[in-house]
């Protein structure tokens, strides 16, 4: 077997990649070692429900990944949250309140002192800050005070990476913030002044498209598949193990050996991309310096167990928000609980509810490590305690989900990682790292990474 582009990984990912650039005229082959595609996307049925186990919904925020999904008509058809998910809830002193958006609803929030509140008046006329490597605690507290770190922040990131609001770097956890302030001066002033830039820029004949939350109709599990079936069954090896790559030396192409249900095969390929989390390089990368593979590894994965928990009869409670985020600072087991149902169709029966529930994270890594009745018996006792499900009433069915390596952190190590994946890249040509290790860990960064990259390629092959 001969191709331009051996793309190592199933995932959102290796997918989007290989798509983008077989349709830019280029053969491509995926190897992927489970027997399905999509990587930690998952979703699955049962008893009228439909559940994800891995993320529940993505970002849409720009035109690339919106033509994408245009593209992957009619297999994969997005689908826009309800208007309940602009309402988000943050959980504090046993309760969980309303995240205010409005100036009445911020001026009587318990959230935030009243300190804070009246600080805040005075946020576009702070300086900024000079440290290229401020944590996002630290930047939010300069800027916003403690009270808007503890309960808007720190469950926003518990939310987004389960991470640590001190160790995460706002220069590569949250780059649009971080730019707000170095390009505008301040988060209010630079939210107006590129809200007026994107007016103009509309005026003056800029593409629109459908921002939003989005999920997949019948479930996230839909757009891998399209991608794959764009890509062709031919081009994607699932179930394969033994993967043994030879870089190329100057007169050769990359030597690829691997074995398909027992099956030994190899490719020969121009090029090599890897899409797997940074803990399974090693493994696949022998050839690469061991100090230089030390620092491409040299990263934290919050290990995350989510549960997906249905009710057939909600009991007339009231779930229409996206859903409730905790504060790290608070030591609950939970980081936060999604409604789904609240927010798309078809995930319960009618007079039912749909949860996810998410634990663990980076500050609580010995969650991970429980048993499942444990895991179960913290439902059971949030469902009731944070849910306000009376105490008769149980969920009708739990299933759980174990994340090791969920989220990649953007801490302290990241230059030094970005650095040893180019030195990688320039020893060994046709060689490419792509994959959460860097460039964002949303979907819609995964997709947006593996359509740049085929851009590149096109501009340089
Ligand atoms: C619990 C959870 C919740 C999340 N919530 C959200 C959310 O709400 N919104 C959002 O936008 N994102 C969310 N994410 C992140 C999102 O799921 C990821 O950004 C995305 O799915 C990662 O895709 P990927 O292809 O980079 O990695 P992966 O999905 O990990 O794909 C890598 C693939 O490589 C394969 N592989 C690994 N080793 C080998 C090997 N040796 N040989 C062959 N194949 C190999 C793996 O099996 C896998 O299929 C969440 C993730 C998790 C785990």
């Amino acid at each position: 077997m001969e191709k331009d582009f051996l793309i190592i990984g199933a995932g959102l990912t290796g997918l989007t990649t290989a798509f983008a650039l077989k349709q830019k005229g280029f053969s491509v082959a995926v190897l992927e070692k489970n027997d399905y595609v999509g990587g930690q996307i998952r979703t699955l049925a049962e008893r009228g429900f439909l559940f994800e186990s891995g993320p529940n919904t993505g970002v849409i925020s720009s035109i690339e990944v919106s033509d994408l999904f245009d593209e992957l008509q009619p297999d994969c058809e997005v689908e826009f949250a309800k208007p309940e998910a602009e309402s988000r809830r943050i959980w504090k002193d046993g309760k969980f309140h309303p995240l205010p958006n409005g100036l009445w609803g911020g001026i009587t929030t318990p959230l935030f002192t009243f300190s804070d509140k009246f600080r805040i008046l005075g946020e576009p006329f702070r300086a900024k800050g000079t440290n290229p490597d401020e944590s996002v605690a630290s930047l939010a507290a300069r800027r916003l005070g403690k009270s808007f770190v503890d309960y808007a922040v720190n469950p926003f990131l518990s939310g987004i990476y389960a991470g640590d609001p001190n160790m995460l770097i706002t220069r590569h956890a949250l780059p649009k913030l971080y730019n707000l302030e170095q390009n505008y001066g301040s988060f209010i002033g630079g939210s107006i002044a590129k809200a007026k830039e994107k007016k103009a820029a509309l005026k003056n004949g800029e593409k629109t498209f459908k921002k939003g939350i989005f999920s997949i109709k019948s479930g996230l599990s839909r757009l891998p598949e399209a991608l794959a079936k764009r890509i062709g069954s031919e081009n994607v090896f699932l179930s394969v193990n033994g993967i043994s790559i030879l870089p190329k030396d100057e007169n050769h192409s990359w030597i690829t050996i691997f074995a398909e249900n027992g099956e030994k095969k190899t490719l020969q390929s121009q090029h090599v991309v890897f899409t797997v989390g940074a803990y399974a390089l090693p493994d696949l990368m022998p050839f690469i310096d061991e100090a230089i593979m030390r620092k491409i590894t040299n990263i934290r994965y919050a290990p995350i167990v989510q549960a997906a928990v249905g009710i057939d009869d909600r009991d007339r409670l009231d779930f229409k928000a996206f859903g409730g985020l905790v504060s790290s600072k608070d030591g609950e087991d939970v980081l936060g609980i999604l409604f789904p149902s609240a927010c798309f169709d078809g995930r319960a029966p009618e007079k039912g509810a749909l949860f996810s529930f998410f634990m663990g994270g980076i500050q609580r890594p010995d969650i991970f490590d429980r048993d499942d009745a444990q895991l179960e018996n913290i439902v059971v006792r949030e469902f009731h305690r944070m849910l306000k499900f009376p105490a008769a009433k149980n969920p009708d069915f739990i299933r759980l989900f174990r994340h090791k390596h969920a989220i990649p952190q953007y801490e302290i190590s990241t230059d030094e990682r970005l650095e040893a994946v180019s030195i990688a890249e320039s020893r060994f040509s046709g060689l490419h790292i792509l994959g959460n290790l860097r460039d964002g860990i949303g979907m819609a960064n995964r997709m947006e990474q593996g359509l740049r990259f085929a851009e590149k390629m096109i501009r340089q092959i």
